[in-house]
């Protein structure tokens, strides 16, 4: 039994992804687009290695991604390669439904989220380097920021030595408003982000070749990307200081 499995994985390692590693069937192009299983015997194929989050969910790297499209497609192919199917499967087969599953669940996480779907086409696009990004004030925003970190630390100074419940109260709701100003601002970024979007995707459709045109564009996506995190970063520590 060990062997089949050995001789199957060394087989579809040279096969894949070009023909289905079980009957030879020849599959559409080594960018996967969407291709998951064969379309003559139904097993399942391994990821090819030019597979991105995009060309997993069989899309182009636009940015406009219909959600109830991508939730559809997502849940059907959850389905499709729940482990419950593979009982009666080779080992081999029910590896690679594992691993197709993990695939599908981080590249669904990513597109869905308009801030994480972005970073991921500017890390495709070499816009942005692995690692963590700098978190830097927005120099227009830095009398707000101080505003907030002031009240944020009002609040803490209250809560160490025990102020009484009102003046804690009053404290909060300072806080809450200073949020409410940042989440307003962070609804605006997300705003402008989506207007990148569609200069993205447009210039995908008229001019795929003017790398000029579209480094002028990913550049300013990570620009509105950075002050987007920024501010999402600080409204999340603002949310945790008024829970505890
Ligand atoms: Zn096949």
């Amino acid at each position: 039994m060990m062997d089949r499995i050995a001789t199957e994985k060394q087989t579809a390692r040279v096969t894949s992804p070009l023909q289905c590693w079980e009957c030879r069937t020849a599959l559409a192009d080594e960018q996967e687009n969407g291709i998951h299983f064969c379309s003559q015997c139904g097993k399942v194929q391994p990821l090819a290695t030019k597979t991105d989050y995009f060309s997993f969910f069989g899309l182009t790297r636009k940015l406009g991604v219909d959600a109830a499209q991508l939730e559809k497609q997502f849940h059907q192919l959850s389905w499709k390669l729940h482990p419950d199917k593979f009982n009666n499967a080779g080992a081999y087969e029910r590896d690679l439904s594992l691993e197709r599953t993990a695939a599908l669940n981080d590249a669904y996480r990513t597109l869905r989220d308009p801030a994480a779907r972005t970073e991921y086409l500017l890390r495709l696009e070499e816009v942005r380097k692995e690692g963590k990004v700098k978190q830097q004030a927005p120099p227009d925003l830095l009398e707000e920021v101080f505003e907030l970190n002031e009240h944020l630390e009002e609040l803490r100074a209250a809560k160490r030595s025990g102020s009484d419940p009102r003046a804690l109260d009053e404290q909060r709701h300072q806080l809450e408003k200073a949020r409410g100003t940042f989440q307003h601002k962070l609804d605006q970024v997300l705003a402008e982000l989506t207007n990148q979007f569609a200069a993205w995707d447009a210039l995908l459709d008229t001019r795929p070749g003017d790398a000029a045109a579209k480094r002028t564009v990913l550049a300013r996506m990570n620009e509105v990307l950075n002050r987007h995190s920024y501010i999402r970063n600080l409204v999340t520590n603002v949310s945790d200081e008024l829970e505890q």
